[in-house]
């Protein structure tokens, strides 16, 4: 076995063990596999061992990779973007990528939407929260959450799905599923409003992005459903980006 597969089998069983502490059925937690930095070899690599969603932070990194890969193996890989988005790099999101877990801004989404082609499906999004401050972080502030996430749920060519958050790195597991927990408030609070405007949002509003290579195990206790694991499977990085 090679060591990326050897990752991902030890990856996937945490995961397991997380779900069957938190009494979770394995198939409510969906592995990203985050590949930012590696080559396109190292995605390969995991895509032969069974993984196919990968996430990317930055975008052209990510588009050429995805470029790469479509000629390189015979599988179909899912490419989330869980980077910023400047407006200048939209286009280039919109044309190559499945989902996109950094909304927000709908400066940003409406031109996801404008600009994804006909040809493909509806762009999968999820409004980044900051649960816990942070001036200079990326996402809305809960209390922005909600307005943002029902004028994006109108727009034509994107797929609401749910919440995605990047909380600071806690060292302490109580500390690290409390902040989970408040991620996890928000989509509560967006799912109870949604439902009101059934109308305006068709999506199933089922994803909470949340839980790094560090703080999975609190991440899924708090109810996760996707968890982006960089360091586990693909080992360490080193910056900057290849
Ligand atoms: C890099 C990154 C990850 C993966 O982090 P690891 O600690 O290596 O697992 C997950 N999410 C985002 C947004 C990232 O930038």
């Amino acid at each position: 076995m090679t060591t990326i597969a050897n990752n991902l089998q030890q990856v996937n069983d945490r995961i397991s063990q997380a779900c069957q502490a938190a009494g979770r059925a394995r198939e409510t937690v969906y592995l990203l596999a985050v590949s930012k930095t590696f080559g396109a070899a190292a995605v390969a690599e995991a895509a032969a061992a069974g993984q196919r969603a990968f996430g990317e932070n930055y975008i052209q990194e990510g588009v050429d990779k995805i470029l790469v890969l479509r000629e390189m193996v015979p599988y179909a890989l899912q490419w989330h973007c869980i980077g910023p988005i400047q407006s200048n790099k939209t286009r280039l999101v919109a044309e190559h990528f499945d989902w996109v877990h950094t909304v927000d801004r709908l400066k940003i989404a409406q031109r996801l939407s404008d600009q994804r082609p006909a040809h493909l499906p509806p762009m999968n999004v999820c409004i980044q929260v900051n649960v816990d401050g942070g001036d200079n972080k990326a996402g809305v502030p809960p209390e922005e959450a909600l307005e943002l996430a029902l004028a994006v749920a109108k727009l034509p060519r994107l797929q609401l799905r749910g919440v995605m958050s990047i909380p600071e790195p806690y060292p302490e597991f109580a500390a690290q599923k409390a902040v989970h927990e408040a991620a996890h408030a928000v989509l509560e609070r967006i799912r109870a409003a949604l439902a009101v405007h059934a109308d305006a949002h068709s999506a199933p509003w089922d994803t909470l992005s949340m839980g790094m290579t560090a703080d999975l195990d609190a991440a899924i206790q708090a109810g996760s459903t996707m968890v982006r694991v960089g360091t586990g499977v693909f080992g360490a990085r080193t910056y900057p980006a290849a």
